[in-house]
């Protein structure tokens, strides 16, 4: 007999919620029929045909305000052929359970889950009504979830607190003790449109003034400019935290200053790390490029796409104005098609801190460090509307299974499971005070 950890997690990864198209309905009436059989009351929301969320909710008595466990049912394509396991058979095989949403999320759905469930079979009252909301769409936007139902259900979705996907543990990142990441911010997205026009022609005779070519040389211009680094408070306090793992922050610890951190960090080769220079930087990465159709024809119009990270800190509006001015060439049109500042909630309060507690209850030598996430989720939604959001998923990972996300193979230990129930399930007791 398996954890029931392990068998409900087997069971939802074998449903396939790949958005698009989501057909998160499948995965509402898997958490549907749970609810029934326990005997808790929930509520199913419909932002178009199959794109459902469920909320359920033990109600407590109002001390504080709700907390919300979070989590999306929709995963990224897996390609099956790359795959050893089949990504929806929810394999179990030595010691992990194998399938698309594993990690990210369903693993950590199961884990929020059971947290809830316990709550309900011990007959405990939380201080705060607890809720368990799984929505739809969080991998193309949130439009047909978390984004739709906070802007025509807000009143169901009031709550002091949420906790949501975005934190992680890593086993292998530290020289010699576990690292919990608690996501505390995420990085600003934006989405903008260039277009270039000009006198079409004959390739035979250049005429100066091509689309195409003026395109790229603005293009050149923007990406020869490279954009500083800039240490947040936020960020600051994260390697202030992480100084107790990693000797060679020393000499920043010693004067705090931001230029030493950046000192530091470049002389060990962390900023050559995308994923730890996209903390410390606001990033354009220029993704479509779409011109001509005809080898001897001068196009007559030239368009590209840039997909931009902000920090905390950065107005959007202010930083398009300057990419608008790197380009150098007024006749470069500048859309911004999307725009979603960077979002934080605080970590100097008592529910950030039992968070920590909890985590170091099991792990007793771990460091458990605020973070910045630089991609986004749905925690934007609700820190938009002054609700404190935070990732947490107390699972122990390698580093080398963060690729696995959205990737190949990915997979979750028995183990994580296990563990990661008995933590999540001290989590919400400590936030309800039971
Ligand atoms: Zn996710």
């Amino acid at each position: 007999m398996k954890h029931e950890a392990v068998e409900l997690l087997s069971r939802y990864l074998k449903i396939d919620t790949t958005n698009p198209p989501g057909d998160e309905i499948k995965g509402v009436e898997f958490f549907a029929a749970i609810f029934e059989k326990e005997d808790i009351t929930y509520r199913v929301y419909e932002a178009s045909p199959g794109r459902q969320s469920i909320r359920a909710v033990i109600p407590g008595t109002g001390e504080r305000p709700a907390l919300i466990l979070l989590n999306h049912i929709d995963v990224v394509a897996a390609n099956a052929d790359e795959w050893q396991a089949d990504p929806f058979g929810g394999q179990i095989k030595d010691g992990f359970i194998h399938g698309r949403g594993a990690l990210d999320m369903k693993g950590q759905g199961i884990l929020e889950l059971l947290a809830f469930l316990e709550v309900k079979r011990q007959g405990w009252v939380p201080c705060r009504d607890l809720v368990f909301l799984a929505v739809a769409d969080e991998e193309a936007g949130g439009k047909n979830g978390a984004a739709w139902l906070l802007e025509h259900y807000s009143r169901d979705f009031q709550a002091g607190l949420i906790l949501n996907e975005g934190g992680f543990g890593l086993h292998d990142m530290l020289p010699d003790r576990p690292l919990f990441l608690i996501a505390a911010g995420e990085k600003g997205v934006c989405r903008v449109r260039l277009t270039r026009t000009g006198p079409p022609g004959h390739g035979s005779t250049p005429h100066g003034d091509n689309a195409l070519e003026k395109l790229v040389q603005g293009l050149n211009r923007l990406l020869e400019k490279d954009t500083p680094f800039i240490v947040t408070p936020l960020i600051a306090d994260h390697f202030k935290q992480l100084g107790a793992g990693w000797d060679f922050l020393k000499p920043y610890l010693a004067d705090e200053q931001p230029e030493t951190l950046i000192r530091v960090l470049s002389d060990s080769g962390m900023t050559a790390i995308p994923q730890l220079a996209a903390i410390l930087k606001n990033t354009v990465s220029v993704n479509c490029l779409h011109a001509g159709d005809k080898i001897n024809v001068i196009p007559d119009e030239a368009q590209a796409e840039l997909d931009i990270r902000l920090l905390p800190g950065t107005d959007p509006d202010a930083f398009v104005a300057e990419i608008k001015a790197e380009l150098g060439d007024d006749k470069i049109q500048v859309e911004l098609m999307e725009k979603h500042a960077a979002t934080e909630s605080p970590v100097g309060t008592e529910d950030f801190a039992i968070l920590k507690e909890a985590h170091l209850r099991h792990f007793p030598d771990a460091l458990v460090v605020a973070s910045l996430l630089y991609g986004a989720s749905d925690s934007r939604f609700f820190r938009d509307r002054g609700m404190a959001c935070y990732g947490v998923c107390p699972m122990l990972i390698g580093t080398q299974d963060l690729s696995r996300v959205h990737g190949v193979d990915e997979r979750i230990s028995e183990e994580n499971m296990i563990t990661g129930t008995r933590v999540y399930t001290d989590i919400v007791r400590m936030l309800c005070r039971v």
